[in-house]
């Protein structure tokens, strides 16, 4: 099987729910007005004036001395790993980690670091299980460096990692001399979803980054951010990596107007996303995950239909879904989904697994 993603099949019916992933979102036109009227510069000179302002409301934001702009959160996670480890160290995390699961071998192939899986309900670990998994350094063992969690938890249902567990790991973390790193893709959702300020929530971690193509619409870019020998430091790795960019404003332009438009609009998806799991909970066969932020985990297993195959069968109604296992699917809510489509996907779904 090859690679790369097939092109799209024409004979299937145009989409009109896109609920694959909340990277579907399109950047709205008064998105790209802020795009077009960006004042711009050389962003690897450090002179892009739109990518400092970003740079600077980001670290005010999250309450770090500094930040810096990337092309994706995948970039952000696998610079992190550089800036923090060296070749042979330990990375700890849960073992449905991005870092783990969806880099393509990044963390082995580019930072040359081992992962060791910290299990837990709901993509997430306790305290107990870190210090269960902690030990002396030696000789013998791999130093251990580095512990990342992941808020919100994608494979985890987009669950919310609670302050208090969030600052236990870290704490124990540092005790023994590892640092603390908070892969935040889908942060700001985890923020609106527990009424919990970004400074809060990323106050106890070394490094956190925002990814602004998820939920928050822009077309490309993340934000790394930590004390300003970290972000020194992790220049290099986005300069070797390629990372450095020009006229970059243009895009930052993006994120900006997302930081001032589409944050406070997460709780609506949030909404949809508990109301698409009441309905898909009284489709029978279908179990659904109790949403907790804007990602809709549901077994289909009782229907007698693979995820894969209602996918498919989805996809000829317009509709897309992801496949997250055998019988686990993922519906994704997010600004271009509305009321109306959750409930019109609702029924579909209820009459495709009936008509089985
Ligand atoms: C999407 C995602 C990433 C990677 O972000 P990209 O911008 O797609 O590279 C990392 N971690 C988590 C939890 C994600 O959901």
């Amino acid at each position: 099987m090859p690679l790369s993603p097939e092109r799209p099949d024409r004979s299937l019916p145009p989409v009109w729910a896109n609920l694959y992933s909340d990277t579907q979102t399109k950047p709205t036109r008064a998105m790209r007005e802020a795009m077009l009227s960006a004042e711009v510069g050389d962003e690897q000179h450090g002179d892009d004036p739109t990518v400092l302002a970003l740079c600077d409301r980001m670290a005010a934001l999250f309450g770090k001395e500094a930040a810096m702009f990337l092309p994706s959160g995948t970039m952000c996670n696998e610079i992190a790993l550089l800036t923090h480890c060296s070749p042979g160290d330990e990375v700890l995390a849960h073992p449905t980690a991005h870092i783990v699961i969806a880099e393509g071998g990044a963390p082995a192939a580019l930072a040359g670091v081992q992962i060791t899986p910290l299990p837990g309900p709901r993509g997430q670990f306790d305290v107990e299980t870190l210090a269960q998994a902690l030990h002396p350094q030696t000789r013998h063992a791999p130093p251990q460096r580095l512990v990342v969690v992941e808020q919100t938890s994608n494979l985890g249902g987009g669950s919310v990692w609670p302050l208090d567990r969030l600052s236990a790991v870290a704490a124990l973390a540092h005790q023994h001399g590892l640092a603390a790193h908070m892969d935040g893709a889908r942060l700001l959702n985890a923020c609106v979803a527990a009424g919990v300020s970004p400074h809060e929530m990323a106050a106890d971690y070394d490094s956190v980054w925002l990814d602004f193509t998820k939920g928050l619409g822009a077309p490309l870019g993340a934000v790394l951010m930590g004390s300003a020998d970290f972000i020194d430091a992790a220049w290099r790795w986005k300069q070797r990596l390629g990372g450095a960019l020009r006229q970059a404003g243009i895009c930052a332009a993006a994120c900006l107007y997302a930081l001032d438009h589409h944050v406070e609009r997460l709780a609506d998806d949030h909404e949809n996303a508990r109301e698409l799991a009441r309905g898909l909970a009284q489709i029978p066969g279908i179990e659904v995950e109790l949403p907790e932020t804007n990602l809709v985990f549901f077994d289909t297993a009782g229907t007698g239909l693979t995820a894969e195959a209602l996918a498919s069968r989805l996809r000829q109604e317009g509709i897309m879904i992801s496949v997250m296992g055998r019988y686990r699917a993922r519906a994704c809510l997010h600004l271009d989904v509305g009321r109306k489509e959750v409930a019109l996907v609702t029924e579909v779904i209820r009459r495709v697994v009936s008509s089985q």
